[in-house]
């Protein structure tokens, strides 16, 4: 997966609607990737800003996922990522 790849799904991503297979491939792409995982967080945040204007309906357990990610990447940043 490409960094454009995974841009296109981002949408998806949030709404939940990505095949389980493509999803290891989001995730597995964010873990390696810096540029998209700052993407991810910023749109989350975004996301996160709407929801606690109750315009954006977000699945509670997509949010949870997606903040654990953040954290155990945020919880890694001491080791260099991979270029
Ligand atoms: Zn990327």
């Amino acid at each position: 997966m490409t960094c454009t790849d995974f841009l296109a799904k981002l949408t998806d991503f949030f709404d939940g609607t990505v095949p389980p297979d493509l999803m290891a491939e989001v995730e597995h792409h964010i873990a390696e990737c810096k540029h998209c995982e700052v993407v991810l967080d910023s749109t989350t945040k975004t996301i996160n800003i709407y929801r606690d204007h109750e315009l954006y309906d977000f699945p509670p357990e997509l949010q949870q996922r997606i903040h654990s990610k953040v954290m155990a990447r945020c919880a890694g940043l001491k080791v260099p990522a991979k270029r």
